[in-house]
């Protein structure tokens, strides 16, 4: 997929004072100069704390991202330059703010760094940010190849677990069907697609997002077929992770073995427990609504394609498959397998057809969407 982001590098940088951890910080001033070779322009970032943050570049319309643990911010000067063309920031009244930069061309980030706070209290994060173009051959850039948005498809359910079983059918033999024809969906449109399971085999759910894991992937869909007693109810409904079901994740990831996999680039044993509490946490959060924005996007293809949801859709719950930190991950229940209607329609390839596309091509609005932070 052309048009999708891609992380030309990702760095994570965290540095903590365990005493700034209660405290606020505000962004006094954002200052931004070209150097005098016009190759690299440095960015200055004026802060009452030593906070946690994250720098990343975009090589899809270029641009800088920094998270920046923070409550706050002032105006900043006005500036020209030769890379950074505006900022963006947006502020979620959550502790963290997002400054998206602008780049009027390719670039990557040399250093960034904490001065040593000055005589005014302020500290500073330093981020040099050198276009690509006239250190060509010069500076080994780290640049990754392109990779195509990639999705891993769970089929509920499987082997000694057949998920619901109503009338004839089980739940486990219709997610497997579903996840083998969107994957095939998917395939021709371009994307990268895996599936936890190709056949009626037992997985656990650990298991299943380490798959998502291991292909690194961009989005993670598991796919069920619901029951409930009440036989009228019927219907397509999206789950995300809630929060109370997502701070038992940054519990659970305390685990040495997952920081390491999280957190490229850190030495998990040279960093303490908190930190990394609070680095996976601003992680969690950006995946928290990435997966939300994914869902609303869903019921919106349904609704357009006429296809018949639950009230309301899209909902909250403490599903174990959804527990990837990293990765954007949604539970679908296709319909309910307790309702006569759903379970011939959903049994039915050409009928099951119509949700799958409407599926397709919610993913292609999300992945369009990723690819413009
Ligand atoms: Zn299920």
């Amino acid at each position: 997929m052309k048009n999708l982001s891609k992380y030309l590098f990702f760095f994570l940088i965290f540095i903590i004072f365990t005493n700034a951890l209660s405290k606020q910080n505000t962004i006094k001033n954002i200052r931004i100069s070209d150097k005098p070779d016009n190759t690299t322009t440095r960015i200055v970032f004026d802060l009452t704390k030593k906070t946690a943050y994250s720098v990343f570049i975009l090589d899809n319309q270029p641009r800088l991202v920094v998270d920046l643990e923070a409550s706050s911010y002032k105006k900043f000067e006005e500036f020209k330059s030769n890379i950074i063309k505006n900022i963006r920031i947006n502020n979620n009244g959550k502790g963290v703010i997002r400054l998206v930069f602008d780049l009027k061309k390719v670039a990557f980030i040399e250093r960034n760094f904490y001065l040593s706070k000055n005589n005014k209290n302020v500290f500073r994060l330093v981020i040099d940010l050198r276009s690509q173009k006239k250190v060509k051959g010069n500076i080994k850039t780290k640049i990754k190849a392109k990779k195509p948005f990639t999705i891993t498809i769970d089929a509920g359910h499987g082997g000694l677990d057949p998920g619901a079983v109503r009338y004839k059918y089980k739940e486990k033999d219709i997610t497997l069907l579903a996840a083998k024809e969107l994957r095939l969906l998917l395939d021709n449109k371009g994307y990268k697609v895996y599936l936890t399971r190709n056949k009626d085999t037992f997985i656990s759910l650990r298991k299943r997002r380490k798959i998502a894991k291991k292909y690194n992937s961009d989005l993670f869909i598991s796919l069920h077929v619901d029951s409930v007693k009440k036989k009228a109810t019927r219907g397509t409904s999206i789950y995300t992770l809630s929060d109370k079901a997502s701070d038992k994740v940054t519990a659970m990831l305390a685990e040495r073995e997952n920081k390491v996999d999280l957190i490229a680039g850190i030495d998990s044993t040279k960093v303490d427990n908190e930190v990394f509490s609070i680095l996976l946490d601003l992680q969690r959060r950006d995946t928290k609504n990435a997966s939300s924005s994914f869902a609303e996007i869903y019921v919106g293809k349904i609704r357009e394609h006429g296809y018949r949801a639950l009230k309301r859709p899209h909902r909250h719950a403490g599903f174990a498959v959804l527990k990837s930190p990293d990765i954007p991950s949604v539970l679908i229940e296709l319909g309910f397998l307790s309702n006569p209607k759903d379970a011939k329609y959903l049994s039915n390839k050409k009928s099951r057809a119509r949700v799958l596309k409407a599926l397709s091509e919610a993913i292609d609005l999300y992945a369009k969407s990723r690819s413009n932070i």
